[in-house]
């Protein structure tokens, strides 16, 4: 039974939402999440493969926060909701043999559990290689729509589009529901307040579960992902179009390049299409998540012209707003962690991580956009 008044509103039922309204009800708050489809309907989270593995690459801040959130998901998953992660390892291939290279320098920027996959080993999995790559076998896979359920499982969700929140006597309201705080979790779409300056945007992408009977024991990624064989069936995704409208025209398309390559990787030959999957992820504008307050851009345009020019007057957030979003391609790896550094600011005062918070992309933006008047 949905109350009338709760400590806290998320909206937004994808994994975003859900692990934050996971951690705020630990904590102790009464949480409701809204969404205009249902949990992992509609948004990045039903089209995910949901493949959760570490990134490569030569140290930079974002692959340590990616791998410090890599840890952390795993054992989230594992500890709580281990039916729905199924850790089949993951290969990550080189896309050629150029990147092959690079993989040989990667190795000493790796921190998580590893081995190197040579021809032969891959011959023995059933993958198609000449190159190295790395297995990470922690990594796995989440089936998407049955974990953000389960996440939500005693935890109040109404099934509502928001097209306007309230804000009268202290408390923000959604029709009739009244809550202290409201979490913004709505992924690519981003019209309930002014939040331009944090970038958010869409990458558009697709998915085919496919049934088949290949023995296939690992997930891999290249160009493309490729889960291991779970209960008979095999997922194929990749998201890579960049998007301004919903969803694209799914003609059935997208997936037969996607199908193209994956033949090129394993034996495709039995492979049956059972369910195609679209959608768009969000991505911020230095591809860090952003989670924390959200700044009143109105009022500060309006109050402080000279933001424009440089000035760095005091930030005056909205009362009470808070954003857990642009988790890019790794919204698996990293909504766990994110929704727990969400609930610790709101609840605990923990401040916020500042890798990951928007405020970072603020007076910037301000200076650099062309369409704020001068
Ligand atoms: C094809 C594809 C493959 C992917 N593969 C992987 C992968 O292997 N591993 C990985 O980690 N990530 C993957 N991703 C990325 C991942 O899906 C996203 O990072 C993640 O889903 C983002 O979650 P979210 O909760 O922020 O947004 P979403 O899942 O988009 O959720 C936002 C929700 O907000 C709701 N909403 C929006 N506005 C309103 C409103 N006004 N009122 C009510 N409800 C509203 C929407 O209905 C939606 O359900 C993939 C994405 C795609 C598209």
């Amino acid at each position: 039974m949905i109350k009338t008044e709760y400590d806290i509103i998320v909206i937004g039922a994808g994994i975003a939402g859900v692990c934050s309204a996971f951690f705020l009800q630990q904590k102790g708050l009464s949480v409701l999440v809204v969404d205009r489809s249902g949990v992992a309907a509609s948004g990045g989270s039903s089209a995910a493969g949901a493949f959760v593995s570490p990134k490569i690459g030569k140290g930079s801040e974002l692959q340590k926060l990616t791998n410090e959130a890599f840890e952390f998901a795993k054992d989230f998953y594992l500890n709580n909701f281990p039916k729905y992660f199924t850790q089949t390892g993951i290969i990550r291939i080189p896309k050629d043999n150029q990147d092959a290279q690079k993989f040989i320098e990667y190795e000493k920027y790796n921190s998580s559990k590893r081995e190197w996959i040579d021809k032969d080993k891959f011959q023995s999995y059933g993958i198609k290689e000449e190159n190295i790559g790395f297995l990470f076998y922690e990594a796995g896979v989440c089936d998407a729509p049955k974990m953000c359920s389960n996440i939500l499982t005693n935890i109040d969700f109404k099934q509502h589009p928001v097209e306007k929140l309230i804000y009268k006597d202290g408390y923000w309201y959604i029709e009739h529901i009244k809550a202290h705080k409201i979490v913004l979790a709505t992924g690519y779409e981003n019209t309930l307040f002014d939040m331009r300056y944090m970038g958010v945007k869409g990458t558009w992408g697709s998915r085919g579960d496919y049934k088949s009977s290949l023995n296939l024991k690992i997930s891999m990624h290249k160009k493309i992902s490729i889960s291991a064989n779970i209960d008979g069936i095999i997922k194929l995704g990749a998201t890579h179009v960049k998007a301004k409208d919903p969803c694209m025209a799914c003609d059935g398309k997208p997936l037969k390049s996607l199908e193209e390559l994956a033949s090129t990787m394993v034996n495709t030959e039995d492979f049956i299409l059972q369910e195609t999957f679209c959608g768009m992820r969000s991505g911020s504008k230095d591809y860090f998540p952003l989670v924390g307050d959200v700044i009143d851009v109105e009022y500060m345009l309006s109050n402080y012209p000279k933001i424009l020019k440089g000035a760095k007057p005091p930030i005056k957030k909205i009362n009470n707003i808070y954003i857990c979003n642009g988790l890019g391609g790794r919204g698996f790896v990293f909504a766990p962690l994110m929704g727990k550094i969400l609930a610790d600011y709101i609840i605990n005062g923990v401040e916020i991580d500042s890798r990951v918070n928007p405020d970072r992309l603020f007076l910037k933006w301000c200076r650099k956009s062309p369409d704020l008047i001068r």
